[in-house]
């Protein structure tokens, strides 16, 4: 690992699941980009999501990273990963050769009935009317609910990285359902966090939501990443890239954020795990 420079992004999808690029576009966008290291985590396979991977997919998946680590990793730094959502299967890490997992909440259990809090603003808003008569508070309390019971799990399936802890603000970038610094808001979203940081998780600092046209900000929301860095929380940063364009989308204002809430140390995957390096490293 070179310390005077280095550009890391661990969380990208490509064709293997609902990215429009091939791995190699990626490699080749993100060695442009002056990365050092780049990591892959394909969604794993979850029947409610139609753009996770298959077994079949997934073992394809892993025979082309390493046919493609072959070919580049003399240029980069390349890593084998999988987004873990909170439905998939136990276990995920024992099925291939992956150094590191994000764990992921998209769904929410309202009714008895799972429903995708981020596929589009129609859904969110008939889970919110349906699933929670309209109550914005019993569907963040529920979320983050659901964020802390796959953290209390991250040992038995093998988790480092929490993925967008607020993704459920993915449609509020106008505070239509909720205000950013609602106090009631950040105490629930804080509920989940200590969760994390009690295990010494690291948290996505994400700017996905930006590159889609979503958000203009990464996750987590600034008044909720004060919080989080007061606490004592840990920190990467990632694009959630779907697409290699997009590959370094908003890195540098995500880190200049992280600064001004407090944050100068972040975690990046080295060789053998995850280590702190300072922000000036990676800017
Ligand atoms: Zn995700
Ligand atoms: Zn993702």
């Amino acid at each position: 690992m070179n310390n005077t420079h280095f550009r890391q992004n661990l969380h990208t999808h490509t064709q293997y699941c609902d990215g429009k690029s091939t791995m190699e576009e990626m490699i080749l966008f993100a060695i442009e980009h002056g990365y050092s290291s780049l990591g892959f985590s394909s969604h794993s396979w979850q029947p409610l999501d139609t753009g996770s991977m298959t077994p079949d997919s997934q073992k394809k998946y892993i025979n082309d990273f390493f046919a493609l680590k072959e070919k580049y990793g003399d240029q980069i730094d390349l890593h084998l990963g999988l987004e873990l959502d909170s439905l998939s299967d136990e276990n995920l890490r024992k099925s291939g050769p992956f150094e590191y997992m994000i764990g992921s909440v998209h769904y929410l259990n309202a009714k008895g009935k799972e429903m995708a809090i981020d596929e589009s603003r129609e859904i969110f808003e008939s889970l919110l009317s349906e699933g929670f008569d309209d109550d914005i508070y019993a569907m963040l309390a529920a979320y983050y609910a659901t964020v802390k019971k796959m953290i209390e799990a991250s040992d038995r399936r093998g988790f480092e990285v929490v993925g967008h802890i607020d993704l459920i603000s993915k449609y509020n970038e106008e505070e239509t359902f909720f205000r950013f610094d609602d106090p009631e808001v950040l105490d629930l979203a804080m509920d989940a966090v200590k969760a994390g940081i009690d295990r010494g998780l690291i948290f996505e600092i994400n700017t996905g939501a930006i590159s889609r046209g979503y958000r203009t900000l990464p996750y987590p929301h600034p008044a909720l990443l004060k919080r989080m860095a007061d606490a004592g929380a840990k920190f990467c940063i990632s694009t959630d890239c779907h697409n290699a364009k997009d590959i370094a989308q908003s890195y540098e204002e995500a880190i200049r954020l992280a600064q001004s809430a407090g944050i100068d140390t972040f975690y990046v995957l080295a060789e053998d795990g995850f280590v702190p390096v300072k922000a000036s490293t990676l800017l």
